[in-house]
């Protein structure tokens, strides 16, 4: 069998996409590529939705697959007065990078390390069973701790329940008075912000508000009295209060089924490329991938896409667009651990046309030129597209552009 020369394979343009001018080497082979401009316009964008209420990055897992400590740097830069994470661990990590924002982790289990977590001032989010231990976390470290009391209004995960909201708020004063913790907020989560027609949103907003009351009547004087997460502050300035959690938006995602990004003023960040890593003409009938489930319809050109699920791709997501040469090519047959497969069309390449080999190939990026995005993915994999960015695994390794801010951008609105 017969391949073009190397030199007539695809090779990008000097002046192409930044991408495209990375070293050789394996971030130049596959890429997660984080933009953190875009990061720090949409940190800028969501901080002037939400003021005069403070922005409060959520950069949990591992910043949605963006990579924590970059993107927390960037978000700070960018106006973000807080950070928030799940885990204890996660903030310890953002501590051991040197940052000393204000840091609030707000889930436990009763092995989390709540002693390092007073240590290294982090914010503990508090639903009730937790309380005995920070408190012995606080006498240990002989420092108050900082918590945030988190109610239930509604989405029925963590958060103490109206019933026990009385006597936990009472508690924590008792324990304040006697100067071993500080109650710097009270929260609560929303389950059903991103359709804006439903009515629970109403509901839980009125639970929280009476919850703050009881506080209030308590004692409490939080600092910050926290509900949003990005589809209520991008939709629900009654949600606000003093500060709003924000992690999709951030990342440039919409939250809001049907409408994109640009409508949003919001700019996606990540890029996922490689490039094509064979290129080859097949008969008509030629089978594709474990289970031979598609097979040419005629004579073509497969390019295969060295992506597969353990980078994250979902293996259901046949169908997903790789946008190759100017063109979105959906993926045929099975996504197997490490590839993919497009089918180019008849492109001849053994006839002397030109071979792809090398080329460029985006899963997704800003979707811009009507290049794929997220969304697509999300769409053919049956899911959202928190999940689409957040799982793109390790093997891929980030790049990030525009790490410091350009003149132009610091008078950006
Ligand atoms: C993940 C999370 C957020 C951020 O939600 P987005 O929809 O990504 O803005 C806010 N608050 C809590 C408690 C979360 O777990």
């Amino acid at each position: 069998m017969t391949y073009p020369a190397a030199t007539g394979d695809f090779r990008p343009l000097s002046d192409a996409a930044p991408e495209s001018d990375a070293a050789s080497g394996p971030v130049a082979e596959r890429s997660a590529v984080i933009d953190l401009a875009a990061i720090r316009h949409n940190v800028r964008h969501l901080a002037a939705v939400a003021s005069p209420a403070q922005v409060m990055a959520v950069v949990k897992a591992d910043a949605y697959g963006h990579g924590a400590v970059p993107v927390a740097r960037a978000a700070l830069e960018a106006g973000a007065g807080w950070l928030g994470v799940a885990h204890i661990s996660e903030a310890l990590a953002l501590r051991a990078a040197g940052i000393e924002a204000p840091l609030l982790a707000w889930l436990h289990t009763p092995d989390s390390n709540f002693g390092a977590a007073v240590a290294a001032g982090i914010d503990i989010g508090c639903s009730g069973w937790e309380l005995d231990r920070i408190v012995l976390a606080a006498r240990e470290q002989e420092r108050p701790a900082r918590i945030h009391l988190k109610v239930d209004t509604g989405l029925g995960r963590n958060g103490a329940t109206m019933d026990a909201w009385d006597s936990l708020v009472g508690e924590a004063m008792e324990y304040q008075d006697e100067g071993l913790l500080r109650v710097v907020g009270i929260f609560s989560h929303l389950a059903v912000a991103d359709e804006p027609d439903r009515p629970e949103t109403d509901e839980q907003l009125a639970v929280f508000r009476e919850a703050l009351a009881i506080a209030a009547d308590a004692g409490v004087d939080p600092e910050v009295r926290h509900l949003a997460n990005t589809p209520a502050t991008l939709s629900r300035p009654d949600t606000h209060f003093d500060l709003v959690r924000v992690g999709l938006g951030i990342y440039g995602l919409s939250p809001f089924e049907g409408q994109a990004p640009a409508e949003l003023g919001l700019r996606p960040a990540m890029t996922v490329r490689t490039l094509v890593s064979h290129c080859k003409d097949v008969p008509a009938g030629q089978g594709v991938s474990y289970g031979l489930n598609y097979r040419t319809g005629g004579a073509s050109t497969l390019g295969l896409i060295p992506l597969g699920y353990a980078d994250g791709v979902p293996r259901v997501a046949t169908g997903g667009p790789v946008r190759v040469d100017g063109r979105n090519y959906p993926v045929v047959g099975r996504i197997a651990m490490d590839q993919m497969v497009i089918d180019l069309g008849p492109r001849g390449v053994s006839a002397g046309g030109r071979s792809l080999l090398g080329a460029e190939a985006v899963l997704f990026g800003d979707g811009s030129d009507g290049g794929p995005t997220a969304e697509d993915w999300a769409r053919a994999a049956g899911t959202n597209n928190y999940e689409i960015v957040t799982r793109i695994s390790p093997r891929v390794p980030r790049r990030y552009i525009h790490e410091q801010a350009a003149a132009a951008e610091r008078s950006e609105p």
